[in-house]
């Protein structure tokens, strides 16, 4: 069994089996003898399926974000957030099944049906920061498409994770067969397994660009979909509109405790408005509420562990050491980290390491100089806050990223848009209608007379 601990009171809140390699490769035998099961599900059955599990999982949304309070030390609110964007990926996959449509085509005395297939089992490895939602959105499409999911959640933060299997798998009961699996363990065996297992066809992969790398070199002839980490930047043009921005930016440097992969990772501010934008933007800042994630006025809880919180201490020290200026926090207690920014040049440490914590390097430049520091060996999300649609072009056309925000942070997200990265920030897109892309592939079925 592994322990489960609350990231704020450090209290073991827990326990989850350790499953084996062995076992690991038991549940895929077993998976693999009801794929016919699975892709042969009708439309409607799997639309009811989804359904039945948003459902329940509304019927159960206080005990879901209790859970994400106390395992990932998530604030409530913010925890209440996730599992709506969880309940809206399972009805959003619920009608996608019903728009699983192809292509045909003529070709003279042909016809030509171009129609998507499941790929049969699909490892999903998900993340401690989003156990609900990130789930949600590998499986939901894996259910819309006629997939089975053999999931390893983060052993982190699973219980939200554990809580949702028993209501995948109640959904399932009437149909004589599992459509899902929960696997709880460490990856290196867990989601080692799922990755270089040959019965699995596919592996949908959130996580840090570390693993990401490692799954990508073992993953071999897989198909293989991978949502990794980023610096995100978020430029503040001299025409913006300053209080919006200093608005937006806080939201997303500090919600979470900057443990999102699309948290804000540098802000860019043009040197002609720094002043007066960095003095609203640490004055908000000084306004967030630091405390016990079930306190229902937290804004920013604790880190996910000590381990983690003492890391984020050094690399603030670090960026000290390099010039950086500190302008707000810098102070750790326990897995609290004050929401900290500084000032700093473009080549400070901050600059190029996703810290997955609240800390915000701010960076002061001319427009120019901004377009060439943007682009970075990441490539997930970027933000321009500017009232000059020309420049709002010109950036968003220049910025290699798989999205670019005008006049919101980088935090922003909708669950429906495609959602995922380029470079060290990943392959392939989510946001339910392109997740169903990737989980499937294209079979074209050619038709001659006879
Ligand atoms: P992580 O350390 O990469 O772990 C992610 C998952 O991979 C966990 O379940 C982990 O299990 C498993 N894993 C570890 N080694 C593995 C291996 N060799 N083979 C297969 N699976 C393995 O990431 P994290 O710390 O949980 O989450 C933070 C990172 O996720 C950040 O970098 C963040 O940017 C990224 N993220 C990206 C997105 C996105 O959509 N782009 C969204 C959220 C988070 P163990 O914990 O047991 O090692």
């Amino acid at each position: 069994m592994i322990d489960v601990y609350n990231p704020y009171t450090l209290e073991k809140i827990g326990e989850i089996k350790e499953y084996s390699r062995e076992e690991v490769k038991e549940v895929i035998e077993k998976a693999e003898k009801d794929k016919e099961k699975m892709r042969n599900l009708s439309v409607s059955r799997r639309y009811n399926i989804l359904l039945r599990i948003a459902n329940n999982i509304k019927k159960n949304k206080e005990e879901f974000a209790k859970l994400l309070a106390i395992d990932a030390g998530k604030p409530i609110k913010q925890a209440r957030v996730e599992v709506d964007k969880a309940i809206k990926t399972f009805r959003l996959s619920a009608s996608y099944t019903k728009e699983l449509r192809g292509e045909v085509l003529g070709d003279d005395e042909k016809i030509i049906i171009a129609k998507r297939e499941p790929y049969g089992l699909v490892g999903a490895i998900t993340p401690y920061n989003y156990p609900l939602s990130l789930s949600a959105h590998k499986i939901a499409p894996c259910i819309a498409v006629g997939n089975i999911t053999l999931h390893h959640p983060s052993p982190k933060a699973p219980l939200a994770c554990v809580k949702l299997s028993e209501i995948i798998n109640e959904a399932f009961k009437k149909y004589g067969f599992d459509g899902y699996y929960l696997l709880t363990g460490y990856g290196e065996v867990v989601g080692d397994e799922l990755v270089v297992n040959d019965k699995i066809r596919a592996i949908s992969f959130t996580g840090s660009s570390k693993v990401g790398e490692k799954i990508a070199k073992k993953a071999g002839l897989k198909k293989i979909v991978l949502e990794l980490g980023g610096v995100n930047p978020n430029i503040v043009l001299k025409d913006a509109n300053i209080d919006l921005a200093v608005k937006r930016l806080v939201k997303g440097s500090f919600l979470y405790a900057g443990q999102v992969c699309i948290s804000v990772g540098v802000i860019y501010v043009d040197e002609e408005i720094a002043d007066k934008f960095i003095e609203k933007f640490v004055d908000e800042a000084k306004k967030l509420k630091v405390g016990n994630p079930l306190d229902e006025d937290t804004d920013v809880g604790p880190v996910i562990s000590l381990e983690h919180a003492k890391w984020a201490e050094d690399i603030i020290n670090k960026s000290i050491e390099e010039g950086g200026k500190l302008l707000l926090g810098g102070k750790r207690e326990r897995t609290i980290i004050y929401p900290t920014i500084l000032e700093v040049e473009p080549d400070n440490i901050l600059c190029k390491t996703e810290t997955f914590a609240p800390i915000v390097p701010i960076v002061r430049a001319s427009e120019e100089e901004i377009l060439e520091l943007a682009n970075s060996d990441y490539g997930l999300h970027a933000a321009v806050f500017t009232n000059n649609i020309n420049k709002a072009m010109k950036f968003s056309h220049n910025l290699e990223y798989g999205g670019v925000i005008i006049n919101n942070s980088s935090l922003y997200r909708n669950d429906s848009m495609p959602f995922g990265g380029i470079k060290k920030s990943g392959l392939g897109r989510e946001g339910v209608k392109y997740a169903i892309e990737e989980l499937s592939y294209i079979k074209s079925v050619i038709i001659n007379k006879s």
